[in-house]
């Protein structure tokens, strides 16, 4: 599902992770996760963009990206704390 930048119609990037070294590897691809699904969409060229910028289909498009990222993140964390009791 890629979504093109409504300024230059470049490729947008969400991975704005802060710091993922400073967590344990599985705490930091969560968070990874989840982060990037709630950061502002980044076009190369451009830089941040704007929500209200992009159209309403593409809007959606990025909800859903998003609800399915945390679907996964939610089905992982889940996953592991059976594995693990
Ligand atoms: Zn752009």
């Amino acid at each position: 599902m890629r979504v093109a930048c409504p300024r230059c119609g470049g490729r947008i990037s969400r991975n704005l992770s802060p710091n993922p070294s400073e967590f344990p590897l599985f705490r930091g691809l969560m968070w990874d996760m989840v982060f990037s699904a709630f950061a502002a969409p980044e076009c190369y060229r451009c830089g941040k963009i704007p929500m209200v910028e992009f159209s309403q289909s593409a809007r959606l498009k990025l909800r859903l990206a998003s609800a399915a990222v945390i679907g996964i993140a939610v089905a992982l964390a889940i996953g592991l704390w059976k594995l693990m009791r």
